[in-house]
């Protein structure tokens, strides 16, 4: 597989009440002089082979045409772009229209993912979205009318007032709209968000651990119905709709990370851009390599080996272990597999150790203690 190449756009309308991601709201009289960096930060990599391309954020679709045109066209001039390359930009149903979703489609942007998150208005509203239900709606058919035959939904579980029913109705829907991938992600509350706060001082109606498990398993089962597979924890896919660009970050693939807050796999040393817009520009213009460099040693690529290809479906090869180390995984981590093994949470057949459902849905706890 060739390198990834990930773009992080950092401008949102307003931030959501939940979001703790490296955005930016209102900041738009940045965004030419944003470009420029990110143009220039790209010189660095001149020549190298990629063959995914991801706009992040942020909210892209709130660039315009001309700026995702002017990135895209930099990329070109400086990368050796595989000509079947999958190119995703990442898009809010509130800064959508036939005549945007035309013109990236022209740039070259042949997969859209669409931050739906649910299809009530009282959970949109909740979360601080500036979207509803009927412009979500409206938003994947403009994209299916404007060709885009891989369009990617979110939709989130475990919300303020979610009921299983509910959430239910939203995967339902989603489910039967004609797309082709789902990503459905669990809120977390990270502290420092308005919602945080708002659940610390009692003010939200939190569904709970045990009712949120349940919700995961039947949206398992309900997009499984739908002819999605299940490929990675929180990714559910048609037949030959897998991201590719993400299967990279779980495959341990180089991906260079452009932008505010990005971050890289490149050479088996992981690399983070600085997260404030001003570093990030002084790192730029004073062409300084970027910040928390940690090269890997071997027992750190053994963990991410397991942890991240854990979160995929078809869970881990034995025998790539062996290759990739010199060294037999149950020599090296027999204890905690044997462990997940008696708990039904994991499983070992055919030269693959893979998660169950049952240990997906605590995977969290699982790949720490593979850490430790
Ligand atoms: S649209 Fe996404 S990145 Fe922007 S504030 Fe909301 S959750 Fe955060």
């Amino acid at each position: 597989m060739k390198t990834g190449l990930y773009i992080h756009l950092p401008f949102c309308r307003q931030r959501c009440r939940y979001c703790d991601f490296t955005t930016f709201a209102d900041q738009y009289d940045k965004v030419e002089a944003y470009v420029k960096a990110l143009l220039q930060e790209m010189d660095g990599y001149r020549g190298e082979a990629i063959d995914t391309i991801y706009l992040g954020g942020g909210t892209p679709s709130t660039l315009t045409e001309a700026h995702i045109g002017a990135i895209l066209e930099g990329v070109r001039e400086r990368f050796d772009v595989d000509k079947d390359s999958e190119i995703t930009m990442e898009m809010n149903p509130s800064s959508m229209s036939p005549d945007y979703l035309a013109a990236i489609r022209e740039l070259g942007v042949n997969r859209v993912s669409i931050g739906v998150q649910s299809l009530h208005d009282s959970e949109l509203t909740a979360l601080g979205r500036l979207h509803d239900r009927a412009q979500a709606l409206k938003s994947i058919q403009w994209a299916q009318e404007a060709g885009f035959s891989n369009i990617s939904v979110d939709v989130m579980f475990g919300l303020p007032d979610q009921t299983f029913d509910s959430f239910l109705e939203t995967c339902y829907e989603v489910a039967n709209l004609g797309i082709q991938h789902i990503s459905c992600y669990a809120l977390t509350l990270e502290s420092g968000t308005p919602m945080y706060k708002d659940n610390m001082n009692g003010k939200l109606n939190m569904p709970g651990e045990e009712a949120e498990r349940a919700m995961f398993e039947s949206a398992v089962e309900l997009f499984t119905q739908h002819g999605f597979q299940m490929y990675e924890i929180s990714n559910f896919a048609k037949q030959g709709y897998r991201s590719r660009h993400n299967v990279k970050y779980w495959k341990r693939v180089s991906y260079i990370g452009i932008g505010v807050a990005a971050h890289s796999l490149y050479h088996e040393t992981r690399y983070g851009n600085p997260e404030t817009m001003e570093e990030y520009f002084k790192m730029v213009k004073e062409g300084r390599n970027p910040f928390d460099i940690v090269e890997l040693d071997e027992r750190d690529m053994q963990n991410e080996f397991l942890f991240l290809g854990l979160r995929m479906n078809e869970g881990i090869d034995v025998a790539e272990f062996k290759e990739k180390f010199g060294k037999d995984i149950f020599d090296e981590f027999g204890k905690t597999i044997q462990w997940y093994t008696n708990l039904k949470m994991m499983t070992s057949s055919a030269g693959r150790i893979r998660l169950t459902l049952k240990g997906m849905n605590v995977s969290n706890s699982i790949f720490t203690s593979l850490y430790n």
